[in-house]
């Protein structure tokens, strides 16, 4: 038999405690945190995703992020599998098998929600969810072999790497520099205190804050009255770990609740528009 022994694959140990500490404050987010929870122990396997991905294109625009013009090279086998796993945990077992994984990480990669959605045969908001899951092993793999490319003076709003909108703010450390935080590659970058990701709006008068009016006070959300944007924002003591911003993204459901009941959104068009192929790399010696 030539079946790829089965693998069954665990979180580290501290991911593992953040974990339940989340999933028994959030019940309500399960489903969600169940795919993290497999984003995070396939995250793990370097061997896996760490596949051919050439140096940064030459010649990029000042304002590309790093993956933009890439062709990043992925095994078919291993990623089949790993959103085959993801659309059970969602519940879209029976269409799995016709999904070509791949393409889903492609239109995942460069946030085509169009294209994901011709892609389902299901309910296409759920494929959407296994969609951004789906990339994370992958953008994760591109931050540990490019990341180090990033500019000390990136400037924009979106994510200098994959070019998302930022998940969160961080006020870090002692000093409380603000660094935005990408929740889908883990970078992040530093920007001024006083200007919106979204819109570059730097006058104060435009730019607030909200949050809550009792319990937790660390965590607010930073709103902008010029484009009506918003982004969470919490104190760290040291630079979150970048699985720490997918976990504090689901255990702060309520700043998001509470910044739409009062007019403000995530942006809907994408921070910026990349042009980026997923590939097969080594096919291996079996095929069907
Ligand atoms: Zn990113
Ligand atoms: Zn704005």
């Amino acid at each position: 038999m030539l079946w790829p022994l089965a693998r069954r694959r665990h979180v580290a140990p501290d991911q593992a405690q953040r974990l339940a500490d989340v999933r028994q404050k959030n019940p309500e987010s399960e489903t969600w945190l169940a795919l993290v929870e497999a984003a995070l122990a396939e995250s793990q396997d370097a061997a896996t995703w760490d596949a051919a991905l050439p140096a940064p294109v030459d010649h990029r625009p000042a304002r590309a992020p790093l993956l933009d013009g890439a062709v990043v090279g992925v095994h078919r086998r291993s990623a089949s599998r790993f959103v085959r796993e993801l659309a059970r945990l969602a519940g879209l077992d029976g269409a799995a098998h016709r999904l070509d994984a791949l393409d889903l990480l492609e239109a995942a990669i460069r946030q085509d929600d169009a294209r994901i959605d011709a892609l389902a045969t299901g309910d296409p908001s759920t494929l959407r969810v296994v969609a951004q899951v789906a990339a994370v092993p992958l953008l994760r793999a591109c931050a540990r072999t490019i990341g180090k490319d990033v500019s000390a003076a990136w400037w924009e709003g979106y994510c200098p790497l994959c070019g998302a909108w930022p998940t969160l703010a961080e006020f870090r450390g002692l000093e409380r520099k603000r660094w935005l935080r990408c929740g889908r590659c883990g970078m992040g970058w530093e920007v001024p205190w006083l200007r919106c990701p979204f819109c570059a709006e730097t006058s104060h008068e435009n730019l607030g804050y909200l949050a809550p009016e009792d319990g937790e006070t660390t965590r607010k959300v930073e709103v902008c009255d010029t484009c009506k944007g918003y982004v969470k924002a919490e104190p760290t003591v040291s630079e979150l770990p970048w699985w720490g911003v997918l976990l504090d993204d689901v255990a702060t459901v309520a700043l998001d609740v509470a910044a739409l009941d009062r007019g403000y959104h995530r942006p809907e068009r994408r921070g910026f528009d990349l042009e980026v192929k997923v590939v097969e790399v080594g096919g291996g010696w079996w095929r069907s």
